[in-house]
């Protein structure tokens, strides 16, 4: 009787927002054959994990004690290039669709990814659980790279897309990349439907609560659209950087707030630590919000002081 129930209903969401990360519930576990890890063979570099499109395959790095705690069948090597962890490539294989994209780019002279009926590695689950749970390690390289960028956290997970969809690695790199200040224009088609098949929802957060936000209009405005959402914010930015003009210009404002709005307006279109340079000017603001109505209102539109990455996806719809 969901046609009765009236928006305000849903308390909190009556905007029409729906929780993230909710893909991860499903657990389908609909592949006929999933990739076991030849832990002698492989090479550490990361292509399997680059190109899954469901992220059901993913480097994990652990610490000695990690490895100790580990459930037994947890699997691991000493890394290349993180000294001091171990290196394991963990299945999922109640998310893996079956499509054997990651054994087929698996560049090793002997494979390390071999695919094997689901029923000889189903028992495998919990350790996919074990390798979600340890940890979260600095990236040891480069996120700009085929290897280091599978170091960060798909915020596009387990989505509905056929096994060996083509679109959803790139947009689960998207993730790995911008994800977590990343908005999202979606066309109505293909991408639309993997990416919101309510309530399954494969975009997700990090640990912090950050991930990106998605939207869906219709099939033919989706440019429209996307630079309405960049304007939109864009418009707001300009009067944040205003009302942060006004607060530097007022004698009042002590000089240890001054000096980290100078910071944000000075770089405030930079990409580059636009996180850190947003958090700072948070904190700073905490102290003095409720005695200056103007850091009142920055601090509001604190959400906007990141700059954001816009990004317009089409598919097979638009
Ligand atoms: S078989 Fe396909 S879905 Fe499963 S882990 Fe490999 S690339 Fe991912
Ligand atoms: S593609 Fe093969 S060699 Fe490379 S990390 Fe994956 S399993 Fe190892």
């Amino acid at each position: 009787e969901g046609d009765s129930l009236p928006v305000s209903a849903f308390l909190g969401l009556e905007d029409g927002a729906f929780p993230q990360g909710t893909a991860a519930y499903e657990k389908r576990g609909v592949a006929i054959n999933v990739p076991e890890w030849q832990v002698e063979n492989c090479l550490q570099c990361n292509q399997c994990a680059m190109v899954c499109p469901h992220a059901a395959i993913r480097p994990v790095l652990t610490t000695d004690e990690e490895v100790a705690a580990a459930p037994e069948g947890f699997v691991s090597r000493p890394a290349t290039g993180a000294q001091g962890l171990h290196f394991t490539m963990q299945v999922s294989v109640m998310d893996c669709l079956g499509c054997g994209s990651c054994a087929q780019v698996c560049p090793a002279k002997e494979k390390a990814l071999v695919m094997k009926p689901f029923s000889t590695q189903e028992q495998k689950a919990p350790l996919w659980d074990y390798a979600m749970s340890v940890s979260r390690k600095a990236n040891p390289m480069n996120k700009f790279t085929v290897k280091g960028s599978q170091f960060e956290q798909p915020l596009l997970e387990f989505s509905g897309a056929c096994a060996g969809c083509g679109e959803t690695p790139y947009a689960k790199l998207v993730t790995q990349l911008f994800g977590d200040r990343m908005m999202i224009a979606n066309a109505t088609g293909c991408s639309c439907v993997w990416a919101d098949s309510v309530p399954s929802t494969p975009y997700t957060t990090n640990a912090d609560g950050h991930g990106p936000a998605w939207g869906n209009s219709l099939f033919e405005d989706n440019a429209e659209y996307g630079l309405g959402m960049y304007l939109g914010v864009r418009q707001v930015r300009e009067k944040v950087a205003m009302d942060v003009a006004e607060v530097l210009a007022n004698d009042q404002t002590p000089a240890d707030v001054k000096a980290v709005l100078q910071d944000w307006y000075d770089h405030r279109d930079d990409t580059e630590g636009t996180r850190e340079r947003a958090d700072k000017v948070t904190a700073a603001l905490e102290g003095v919000k409720d005695s200056c109505p103007v850091c009142r209102r920055i601090y509001d539109r604190r959400d906007y002081l990141v700059k954001r990455s816009q990004w317009i996806f089409g598919g097979d719809g638009w």
